[in-house]
């Protein structure tokens, strides 16, 4: 099994460091049934490694270091690595693409957030994007693929992107039997979510694929489909998808955090903050289906005044629900969140979050002021305050359900889903 191979390009763009022919990307082609193109090759670095793969030369990843430690071994995963190369870049972030027969998830445990009905779909597995308190990779820490490119190229796991291998045909191919759709009931208005694991809308290159890959439910299914994004982009999604299927589609952006600069210091790539909330306007006002998703907030100063601001950057009378989050202990999530804030200059906050934070019964303080904050400001049957919850704090929060508390993790019993 192959882990990219010299047919199976995508999109490779944003460096300007040159070098040698890579036999991996010719010109201009394209992913048959997909709308990723390829570019050009000679953003690829030929920094061989001791098996004869290419690397990213170490100048040419702005932020990267070729030596950071990925703990994974990549020998483990069984995983055969003759050709694992980067396809291209993206943000200066090494593009791999990963053979897969399941770009649909049937059985997600997203439905648990009450995000959708099971349903979930991603073309990817590690994201454009780079955000210091993103989790990811927890979900993902058994992938043989995963561990493979990491092992192998010693980058952590928030210095690559994963591509899954031909997301449209698969899609296809896993919503039709002998060629007919397999979940066409008219009464089958399941909601699907995307993407649990990247952006969807992170370059107009992946903007295309997620209109694509919408299409195919689109056709194939009488599927709701809810996207998220940390990207004005996202509005070129909608735009894209022809006016019939508008009341199938709900759109979101995550924004945990008002401040432009704050979003910065904390989340790499994304678009401002400020662009995002634009973007849901837009859409608001054009009559599209929206909802909120603030995640995740940080501690503040007055966070009954926060959630005010929150709810209304969000036109919270326009949006369908609202989710809200904390920033969950997970990973290195906590430090790296506070070494982002120092290194943004946000020392203060930086100080306040690290006090929230700095025990599980702080944790749980914050989590509870935060919820109770929001919980004043928008209403039980909008609200959708996901917690996780252990054997001492879910009497607590099971009591604030009817309040719009969302109970996670595993002490929540299976009966209460
Ligand atoms: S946008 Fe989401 S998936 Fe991408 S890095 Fe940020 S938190 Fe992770």
């Amino acid at each position: 099994m192959k882990l990219t191979s010299a047919s199976t390009p995508l999109n490779a763009v944003g460096s300007n460091h040159i070098v040698q022919t890579v036999n991996i990307v010719q010109n201009k082609e394209q992913i048959p049934g997909s709308a990723v193109e390829i570019k050009s090759a000679d953003s690829l670095s030929p920094i061989a490694n001791a098996r004869g793969n290419f690397l990213p030369a170490k100048q040419s990843v702005e932020g990267l270091t070729a030596d950071n430690q990925s703990g994974c071994g990549a020998g483990e995963a069984g995983v055969d690595l003759e050709n694992l190369k980067p396809v291209g870049f993206i943000n200066g972030k090494p593009v791999f693409v990963v053979p897969t027969t399941t770009v649909l998830n049937t059985k997600s445990g997203f439905g648990h957030k009450l995000l959708c009905d099971f349903l979930t779909i991603t073309a990817g597995s590690a994201c454009v994007f780079s955000c210091a308190f993103c989790y990811v990779i927890t979900l993902l820490q058994k992938n043989k693929y995963i561990k493979a490119i990491l092992g192998e190229t010693r980058l952590n796991f928030s210095d690559i992107i994963v591509r899954r291998e031909y997301p449209v045909p698969r899609l296809r191919e896993q919503l039709t039997s002998r060629g007919k759709p397999k979940f066409k009931h008219p009464c089958d208005n399941r909601v699907c979510y995307g993407s649990p694991l990247v952006d969807v809308a992170a370059t107009m290159d992946l903007v295309k694929e997620t209109v694509e890959m919408c299409l195919v439910i689109l056709e194939l299914t009488n599927w709701q489909i809810r996207l998220l994004s940390k990207s004005p982009l996202l509005l070129q999604v909608a735009e894209r998808i022809p006016a019939e299927f508008k009341p199938r589609m709900i759109y979101g952006f995550s924004t945990g955090t008002l401040d432009v600069g704050m979003g910065n210091a904390i989340e790499k790539g994304t678009g401002l903050v400020s662009k995002r909330i634009e973007a849901l306007h837009t859409l608001q006002d054009r009559g599209y289906r929206t909802y909120g998703m603030a995640c995740p907030v940080l501690p503040q100063p007055d966070m009954k005044q926060y959630a005010v601001q929150m709810a209304q950057a969000l036109r919270l009378d326009k949006c369908e629900d609202v989710w809200v989050e904390i920033l969950n202990s997970r990973d290195d999530s906590m430090a790296a969140t506070e070494k982002a804030l120092r290194k943004g200059g946000f020392c203060s906050q930086a100080d306040l979050f690290a006090e929230a934070t700095r025990t599980a019964k702080d944790r749980e303080d914050y989590a509870r002021e935060t919820f109770l904050a929001f919980a004043e400001v928008i209403p039980a049957k909008k609200l959708h305050f996901l917690q996780y919850v252990n054997k001492n704090t879910l009497r607590w929060w099971s009591k604030r359900k009817q309040r719009g508390a969302v109970l996670l993790g595993k002490a929540v019993p299976q009966a209460a889903y």
